[in-house]
């Protein structure tokens, strides 16, 4: 019998990719989302390119008497919870819709995984968590700090994970922090697909790339980085997705913290130069002023995951920036009209 891992919020953009991995390793997938933020065409999709078949819930992972349906229905061995909202502007402005959501979908599965005997959770967290840290390259034993509602509920999600494993020793749980995922399956059918202006710089240059925007705002060039512009740790979708296969194949009694990133530091324009050279294409664009609350550099030290979980990315700046290029030629709207 194959191993069952339910994916909260798996239609979605690192949750659809993830599918993909676990499908073609042989693992069966459950996926419970309420499309807030997604697609059911990119389960479709996956199905499609793994010959295989993830069961689709649309479900809100806040309702337990749903959740329990699924956990009844299927013998789950693990959950990946990437569930939740995402958008840091938004948690400003709604602060209450992110903690009402981003932490009363952990708590569900908190309630319910126990009555159904399943004790292992991973745990969509993120490098945003070390706030304005610039101890970079970032180690997982960094002090954490955050700036914003969205990180916060991203915080207080491992600490009440942390609580919950403390308090039931037989409940094991992996956070994994993830730096910036970006790019696409190469296929070119599933892919990041945000809703409205692009808060993120990939997809933002996808669609200047595709004519769909005119140009890109670069936000700062005085920061204390080689070419003033701000500096992350990129990382493809695919190698994100190969992670979480590792962390699950890996997994520790306890509570354990892993860095998702490729280590290096890439430039805001590093990036657009890479863009344009991958795919032959001009991304103009124009420097504005910083935005609130970024921090000039932040990328990992992914040592630990590489030593514990075996597992490293492989895939360089130039695939990213083919593959998301790839994904949104053949989808220019994305998902819906495509
Ligand atoms: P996404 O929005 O594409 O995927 C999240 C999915 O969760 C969506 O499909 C949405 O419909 C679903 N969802 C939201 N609330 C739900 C609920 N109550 N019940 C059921 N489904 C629900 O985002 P993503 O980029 O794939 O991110 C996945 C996870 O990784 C999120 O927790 C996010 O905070 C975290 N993360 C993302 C990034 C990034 O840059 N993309 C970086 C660090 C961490
Ligand atoms: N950025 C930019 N223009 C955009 C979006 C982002 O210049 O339209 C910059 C941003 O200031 C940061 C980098 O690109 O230095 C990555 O931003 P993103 O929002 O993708 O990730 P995060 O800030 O969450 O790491």
């Amino acid at each position: 019998m194959p191993e069952t891992l339910l994916l909260t919020g798996g239609a979605g953009y690192i949750g659809s990719h993830t599918a993909l991995t676990l499908l073609r390793r042989g693992r069966d997938v459950v996926v419970v989302d309420d499309l807030s933020n997604s697609s059911a065409e990119s389960i479709r999709r996956v199905n499609r390119l793994s010959g295989r078949e993830a069961v689709f819930y649309e479900a809100d992972v806040r309702d337990r008497g749903k959740l329990k349906e699924i956990f009844a229905n299927h013998k789950i061995d693990a959950v990946i919870h990437f569930a939740g909202y995402k958008a840091v502007g938004e948690s400003v402005a709604e602060p209450l819709k992110y903690y009402q959501n981003n932490l009363d979908t952990t708590l569900a599965l908190c309630e319910t995984m126990p009555q159904f005997g399943v004790n292992r959770l991973i745990f969509s967290s993120s490098a945003t968590v070390y706030g304005t840290s610039q101890n970079v390259p970032l180690k997982e034993s960094e002090p954490t700090g955050c700036v914003n509602p969205y990180g916060r509920t991203k915080l207080m999600n491992e600490e009440i994970l942390t609580d919950y494993a403390n308090a039931n020793k037989e409940f094991a749980v992996t956070i994994l922090r993830y730096f910036n995922p970006v790019g696409a399956d190469p296929s070119g059918e599933i892919g990041e697909d945000p809703r409205g202006i692009p808060n993120n710089l990939m997809p933002y240059i996808t669609q200047v790339a595709v004519g769909r925007r005119p140009k890109l705002y670069v936000f700062g060039a005085d920061y204390p980085t080689p070419d003033g512009t701000g500096v992350r740790d990129y990382i493809h979708v695919a190698d994100l997705a190969e992670g979480h296969a590792a962390a699950y194949e890996r997994m520790k009694p306890g509570v354990n913290v892993y860095n998702l990133g490729s280590g290096a530091g890439h430039s805001v324009l590093e990036l657009v130069r890479a863009y344009e050279e991958a795919n032959g294409v001009e991304i103009p664009y124009e420097i504005t002023g910083r935005r609130p609350g970024d921090v000039a550099q932040s990328y990992a030290d992914p040592g630990k995951a590489n030593r514990e979980l075996n597992w490293k990315t492989k895939r360089t700046l130039r695939d990213i920036c083919r593959d998301a290029h790839n994904w949104q030629t053949r989808n220019p709207e994305g998902y819906q009209k495509s």
